[in-house]
């Protein structure tokens, strides 16, 4: 088979997506389209899809009618073409990190470049899962043969959010498909050019209907999608509150649903971590590259008061380091912030701290100046100290480059503020005693812990949140198990 190729130049590649929806292997014209701008430039970069309730349905239809073909064919021959589709991704990777980077404002040495990459091993990672859809045997009776078989349940809608749309797509896609689902993905509409590309490309490869993408706003395409009858599944990256939407639409028609919502992570450090790793693991572990816009951002960080000094003196230094500027230049470490709204909404939390008596609000790094760029998205790395336990930047989601920086000294007083909010996405703790670790980790309330490390999103680590965090898991085969087949008991008896 020819690797299907992309226009090289990401202006092309947009234009290539302007006003459509993918289904059944085809463009297809939306009556009505929104505009997608640069976040960096403030300039409009295309327009998209806004796709209504009509339109989001001839994606469904597609993908029920491809349905009963694909879920037939062979698990390691959907494997095998998935394996292709992963191979078309990585030679068109660069052109698809620069829409990102476009469309994000995102920055393309830092983030682009490496979404793109791990979407593409998560793909490559499910690719060969194909054969591990076993069912059991059950000791029933010994003249007859009881076993369970995986099935696949249908139409998989899957809707994104814009933070890291290939990444948290892949999670979903990769594994619906390997398992005989078709999917229709409802791409973010503030950020959709990259994740038309990419679902362009393995549609090349997969039959006609396997995989579509349609684009538009939540109320208009993402409900209709989740209210469909013919969806069999929703799996949701985004808001808590959409989340909830989300459920509901579920639980109206009794579907599963996986959700992937919001965090509020807690990382301690001990007495007796190695300071160096942990300062490297706040920087990383908040995502400050993306400007904090994740949702497993170490947004909480507890030093022990042994180590704040030095802590925070070598977290300054490094974030004073970090270049704040063009996402598209390969010098910059930091792009923007996604839309004028979140900016917003980032600000107002920044300046409740400010207004609480005995804060500290300390900002790092220079903003871009006398350029073409649009100033208002850009915002500095920010830490904030001694704010009550109840505040709400230490309590809800900021999703910007802000942290709460707090100084502890009794171990069971910071376990319980770690554990202090209704999230329970991820945690990490930085000590070199093993029984610490195996304490902390049996406490910490998250579903994803991890000791001396603040990694993202990797193939075969179960991913996913406790609590308002979320419900199920990703990037793991059990996640495929667990949320993308069902199980049936079959008795065979010739007694
Ligand atoms: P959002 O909830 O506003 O939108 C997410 C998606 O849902 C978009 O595609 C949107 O169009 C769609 N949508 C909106 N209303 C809908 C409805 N009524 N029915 C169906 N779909 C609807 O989130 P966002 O602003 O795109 O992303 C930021 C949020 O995502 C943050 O709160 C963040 O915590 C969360 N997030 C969570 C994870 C995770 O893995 N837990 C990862 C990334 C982002």
């Amino acid at each position: 088979m020819t690797t299907p190729v992309l226009p090289h130049s990401p202006e092309a590649l947009i234009a290539t997506y302007e006003g459509v929806n993918l289904v059944g292997g085809a463009k297809v014209p939306a009556a009505a389209t929104l505009p997608v701008m640069n976040p960096a430039t403030g300039a409009q970069i295309g327009l998209a899809a806004a796709s209504d309730e009509a339109e989001t349905a001839v994606a469904i239809e597609v993908a029920a009618a491809a349905f009963t073909a694909w879920s037939q064919t062979p698990a390691r021959a959907r494997g095998k073409l998935v394996a292709e589709a992963a191979r078309a991704l990585s030679a068109n990777a660069e052109v698809i990190a620069q829409v990102l980077a476009r469309e994000t404002g995102k920055a393309i040495r830092t983030e682009c470049r490496g979404e793109v990459a791990t979407a593409i091993d998560i793909l490559d990672f499910y690719a060969g899962l194909g054969s591990e859809l076993k069912g059991e045997t059950v000791p029933f009776h010994p003249r007859s043969l009881t076993t369970t078989i995986r099935e696949p349940l249908g139409v998989v809608g899957a809707i994104l959010p814009w933070n890291v749309p290939l990444v948290l797509m892949m999670l979903k896609i990769a594994p619906a498909l390997v398992a005989g689902n078709t999917v229709v993905v409802k791409a973010s509409e503030e950020a959709p050019f990259a994740t038309f590309a990419m679902v362009d490309l393995i549609a090349r490869i997969l039959p006609e209907g396997t995989v579509n993408v349609i684009n538009g706003t939540g109320p208009a395409c993402g409900a209709p999608l989740c209210a469909h009858p013919k969806v069999a599944k929703i799996t949701f990256t985004g808001s808590e509150a959409v989340g909830q939407a989300v459920y509901e639409a579920a639980a109206k028609k009794i579907i599963p649903v996986s959700l992937e919502l919001g965090g509020k992570s807690p990382m301690i450090v001990c007495a007796d971590a190695d300071l160096g790793k942990a300062v490297s693991g706040a920087i990383s572990g908040m995502r400050f590259t993306r400007q904090g816009q994740s949702c497993t951002a170490a947004s909480r960080i507890y030093v022990h008061a042994d180590l704040m000094e030095p802590f925070l003196s070598q977290l300054t230094e490094a974030l004073e380091k970090l270049k704040i500027g063009d996402p598209l230049d390969e010098s910059t470490d930091v792009g923007t912030i996604i839309n004028a709204k979140q900016a917003k909404v980032i600000r107002d939390f920044v300046a409740k701290a400010e207004e609480t008596p005995g804060a500290r609000v300390l900002r790092f790094g220079q903003l871009p100046e006398g350029t073409d760029l649009s100033p208002d998205l850009f915002l500095q790395p920010t830490l904030l100290m001694d704010l009550p336990a109840d505040h709400p930047c230490i309590q809800q989601e900021i999703f910007g480059p802000v942290a709460y920086l707090e100084a502890w000294t009794d171990y069971e007083e910071v376990m319980a503020k770690a554990n202090d909010t209704h999230y329970g996405l991820a945690a990490s703790v930085w000590t070199t005693s093993l029984s610490t670790a195996l304490d902390s980790t049996a406490r910490l309330n998250a579903g994803y812990v991890q000791v001396n490390q603040n990694l993202t999103i990797q193939p075969n680590v179960s991913y996913g949140g406790f609590g308002r965090s979320g419900l199920g898991k990703e990037a793991s085969l059990e996640a495929m198990l667990a949320h993308f087949t069902r199980s049936k008991t079959i008795v065979l008896n010739f007694d």
